[in-house]
């Protein structure tokens, strides 16, 4: 069951909800996104009917949701909800949502300081408004660059603070979350770690925004369920990113999920992006499957971005630069209005 808070509800009359879930032996999850409060409740469904929730002060609505993620779920919120990242430390806003087409653009692992202003740069005139790069990096084999850790963190704010774009990184581990967050405007969960909880519950107390990453053998459901964690434990400022799913196709390291964006857009409210970069591996397939994501509906892409890819300590062959950069600043500028999106 979900209790969804009036828009002025008062912080007393959801703790007022919250107190009386509990005394009936319920267990309550407060989540507080941009423009609503809801709450989770966890337990007797039957018992809780009892409770006349409906006729408290403060409270919209009660709805009974039968999937097993409540607080993402479309079931209760016809209309599709938006982040906004930034709006601190001087960098701007940025919304990512139904109405707009958000480029989320940077190298898949900040390198040093010189790269990652480079790189924003190329973002920027790509027309990205916010800045990736990973700076603590999960293993996917022993070999793999970790990232530069705290000191690439500093790197990626000041390029950040240079360029004006707010910036996502991946924490890869809860131990990193409070450092991450210090920096970053958005968290990053990647594939590997989709249903790592303490991660999960690190990233949702942090209550910066949450990039999640659809793991690797993750159906929908799952996916969803790891979103409704977070949601859980108080924030609601979810994104999803599809990034493809691993299937018996060896052309590419995963199939990206073409389907999987109108298919959550119907199940869930929450903002839906696309990581084609990371579904293909491979630099000539980026471009196209960029333009079927747009098409698709999705709220943003998020695209690896370097100067010198042949150089790149990661992912080099996956990464867009030069002309590429500017085809694919030109396909969205012209695509994503088609579709009533906004890409400033
Ligand atoms: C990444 O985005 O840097 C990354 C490694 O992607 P994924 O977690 O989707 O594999």
């Amino acid at each position: 069951m979900v209790v969804v808070m009036a828009p002025g509800a008062t912080e007393a009359q959801v703790e007022a909800v919250i107190a009386r879930v509990r005394q009936a032996g319920g267990e309550a999850f407060v989540s507080r996104g941009v423009s609503r409060t809801i709450i989770g409740l966890v337990g007797d469904v039957e018992q809780f009917r009892a409770l006349n929730l409906r006729r408290m002060a403060g409270v919209a609505e009660v709805i009974r949701v039968s999937t097993p993620y409540k607080l993402v779920s479309r079931h209760h919120f016809p209309s599709r909800s938006t982040v906004v990242v930034g709006g601190s430390g001087g960098r701007p806003e940025v919304r990512i949502g139904p109405e707009y087409f958000t480029l989320i653009a940077g190298p898949c692992a900040v390198e040093s300081l010189d790269q990652i202003l480079e790189t924003a740069e190329l973002a920027k005139a790509a027309g990205a408004t916010l800045l990736r790069g990973g700076t603590f990096r999960p293993w996917s084999s022993a070999e793999t660059f970790r990232g530069l850790g705290r000191s690439g963190l500093h790197m990626l704010a000041e390029a950040g603070a240079a360029t004006g774009l707010p910036v996502v990184t991946e924490a890869a581990d809860a131990r990193d979350v409070e450092a991450v967050a210090e920096q970053a405007d958005m968290l990053q969960v990647g594939a590997r770690n989709m249903q790592n909880f303490a991660l999960l519950d690190a990233v949702a107390q942090s209550g910066k925004p949450v990039l999640l990453k659809r793991g690797i053998q993750a159906t929908i459901e799952e996916w969803l369920m790891a979103a409704e964690y977070i949601a859980q434990r108080g924030n609601l400022n979810i994104v999803l990113c599809e990034r493809g799913i691993r299937t018996f196709e060896p052309t590419t390291p995963a199939t990206l999920d073409i389907s999987a964006v109108p298919t959550v857009q119907r199940l869930s409210h929450l903002p839906v992006v696309v990581d084609p970069t990371h579904a293909s591996g491979r630099r000539d397939l980026v471009l196209p499957l960029a333009r079927a994501v747009i098409a698709v509906g999705s709220d943003g892409v998020l695209i690896d971005v370097h100067p010198d890819p042949e150089s790149a300590l990661c992912d080099g062959p996956q990464a867009l630069a030069g002309a590429d950069v500017r085809v694919l600043a030109s396909a969205i500028r012209r695509l994503a209005p088609l579709l009533d999106r906004d890409t400033a």
